[in-house]
């Protein structure tokens, strides 16, 4: 089993398609770690972050420009939302990771049953200041992959291919993730599509290569029978960018007045704050926090 995590990329058919690999199990496991999240919604979220990481590095073109996807199936996990950046980096949340897949359909868990599929995948993109471009489609599947690959023909005309896994161990702990972004551009002859579809449906889920030691590039390498042209890979790592000073900020837009109010209310020696994409806690003492605001005046 490897264990790095990077996501490489590849044309092929002279650039007429483009694809994207990635092994992501440490990045899958350090968010099944931060967040608590039961099997069900160990893939759900880990599909999820993939999906970004993978769109991510298909549409964005500066390190510090971002994506998120935002999945409402109405099912028992509630919110699905994960963010990457242009660099690789990823973080995401769930609202109820204590959730159970309702079963198990063919050795998989049944990641519908839990994300629901009744609702609405979004994906917004922050490209600098004032540049945010958002589109949403219906959820096809509630599988994620589907979904992704759905918005990717839809909103941005791309026929796209996404096959991404998560292998969650019976103790909770994430085994293997990852997986790959097959995107069709104008130009393809009928018979080359049709070939590019026949190889990914006769491809073994993305977890079953990755257990068996397939690296990203080796998964390209079923895709295109060995035709293509590998282009640049970068590494992919779990980061959130919250810190001790954003929520310093936060408490000064709070006002005195509700700071007042915490402070009365809680009775603590400190306060807890904690950032909801990792978990992260931060404290802060009465005396800490009025020496914020009177900072801030
Ligand atoms: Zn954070």
């Amino acid at each position: 089993m490897i264990h790095t995590d990077y996501l490489v990329r590849a044309t092929a058919l002279d650039e007429r398609v483009r694809a994207f690999a990635l092994h992501a199990t440490d990045v899958v496991g350090e968010l099944q770690r931060r967040h608590d999240t039961y099997p069900g919604a160990t893939a759900a979220l880990g599909r999820t972050a993939m999906g970004a990481l993978l769109l991510g590095a298909a549409g964005l073109k500066e390190p510090e420009h971002a994506l998120s996807v935002e999945v409402r199936g109405g099912g028992p996990i509630g919110r699905v939302i994960c963010t990457a950046n242009g660099s690789g980096e990823v973080r995401g949340l769930v609202s109820n990771p204590h959730v159970h897949a309702p079963s198990i359909r063919e050795g998989k868990l049944n990641v519908a049953g839990v994300v629901g599929t009744g609702g609405y995948l979004s994906v917004t993109k922050s490209l600098g200041l004032r540049d945010t471009y958002q589109g949403t489609v219906e959820l096809q599947s509630g599988e994620i992959g589907d979904d992704l690959a759905f918005y990717l023909a839809r909103s941005e005309q791309t026929p796209s291919a996404v096959g991404i896994g998560v292998f969650v161990m019976p103790d909770g702990r994430v085994e293997a993730a990852g997986g790959f972004l097959v995107q069709l551009l104008p130009g393809l002859e009928d018979e080359e599509i049709q070939e590019i579809e026949a190889r990914i449906a006769t491809l073994p889920h993305p977890t079953k290569l990755i257990r068996e030691g397939v690296t990203p590039e080796g998964i390209l390498d079923q895709i295109f029978g060995g035709e293509y042209t590998l282009g640049s890979s970068h590494p992919i790592r779990f980061h959130c960018p919250c810190s001790r000073e954003r929520f310093e900020a936060a408490i000064v837009s709070l006002g005195q007045e509700e700071v007042n109010r915490i402070i009365e209310e809680e009775q603590e020696p400190r306060t807890e704050v904690v950032c909801h994409f990792c978990n992260e806690k931060y404290y802060f003492s009465p005396t800490e926090m009025q020496e914020i605001l009177a900072a801030a005046r």
